[in-house]
């Protein structure tokens, strides 16, 4: 894909990610928003995205999100959708169906593609490195645009340290850092620095983790009461699945917090005999062989019935 070339004579362009957005998410949109800002001087260019965690007001611009979904454009010459399939666009769908040409960058390997172009690459670390290959003259990019597509792809390989991470990564990664920017503060305050809630929080959950199926599977809960007497958001959770994830023995970790009385959203990690992108989907979720989620409905102790079944399912075969 070569983003210049598909933005050609767009009056208008709308770029948007999904619902609940991660770092990944966030730094795909701002790189791609801040270069098409730079490149298209005479189009319209807006982002229309769910408010970012605090951690992301260190990327340029990032105040200009129309938080709201509210915009003067009624129908965009081109609206991109980054690091997302249709059905975790939110309120984004409608501005997208509605687009004269969709795209749809992503990396996640339960999305077939749903726009008139599609640029999905499982095996790519990252939204954010996918538009770094689609920004084809690399003389465009600059110092702010690379930090942003720099934190994208660092949250989604946990700072290189997925599997996910390819030598076209570190390569890509290698050539951001070139720009200058203060990348071992970066680093710490967007992904390693945690507030206090956020620690007390994943101390409560790894403190009341339970080992199941002879060790091979850890779960743990956070339920709405919790949350609120830490006073955490959703975005004070992230990171706990991968503690989990850590235990020694463990080749699926199960974390999941409570969404209405009957509604958990659960994450999902494995370390690699699992594939939990097979897990969740099959009960509606997504995501990638090793890191995915899903929204079930019903008590915990369901939630955990039926997805162990299926996690048993794929371990049986692999003693
Ligand atoms: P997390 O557990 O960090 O929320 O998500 C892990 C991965 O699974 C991410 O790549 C995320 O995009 C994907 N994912 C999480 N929740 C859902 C979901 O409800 N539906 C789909 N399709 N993917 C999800
Ligand atoms: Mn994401
Ligand atoms: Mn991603």
């Amino acid at each position: 894909m070569n983003i210049f070339e598909e933005v050609k004579g767009a009056g208008s362009i709308g770029i948007s990610g999904h619902i609940r957005p991660d770092g990944d998410c966030v730094g795909a949109v701002m790189g791609l928003y801040l270069f098409l800002k730079k490149v298209c001087p005479g189009a319209k260019v807006q982002v229309l995205l769910e408010k970012p965690a605090d951690i992301f007001s260190c990327i340029k611009d990032v105040e200009e999100i129309h938080t709201d979904f509210t915009t003067d454009i009624a129908c965009f010459d081109v609206f991109f959708a980054l690091d997302t399939s249709k059905d975790r666009m939110g309120e984004a769908e409608k501005y997208f169906d509605s687009a004269k040409k969709k795209i749809n960058i992503d990396h996640h390997i339960s999305n077939k593609g749903c726009g008139d172009v599609n640029d999905i690459v499982p095996d790519a670390s990252s939204a954010s490195e996918l538009v770094y290959n689609a920004i084809s003259d690399k003389s465009l990019l600059d110092k702010e645009i690379a930090k942003a597509l720099y934190i994208g792809i660092i949250h989604d390989t946990g700072v290189f340290q997925y599997s996910n991470t390819s030598p076209a990564t570190l390569k890509a990664a290698a050539d951001l850092i070139s720009y200058g920017f203060d990348f071992p503060r970066l680093i710490d305050e967007t992904f390693y620095e945690k507030t206090y809630v956020q620690n007390q929080i994943l101390g409560r959950a790894l403190l009341e983790s339970i080992m199941f199926m002879d060790g091979r599977c850890v779960v743990s809960m956070i339920d709405r009461k919790t949350m609120k007497f830490y006073r955490a958001r959703p975005e004070d959770l992230d990171g706990i699945v991968n503690q989990l994830r850590n235990t020694k023995g463990v080749e699926c970790a199960i974390f999941m917090y409570q969404t209405d009385t009957l509604e958990y959203k659960v994450s999902l990690r494995s370390n690699g005999k699992v594939d939990v992108a097979k897990v969740a989907g099959f009960f509606g979720g997504g995501g990638h062989v090793r890191a995915a989620g899903v929204t079930m409905q019903g008590t915990f102790y369901d939630i955990i019935n039926n997805l162990s079944a299926r996690i048993e399912m794929q371990l049986k075969d692999k003693k």
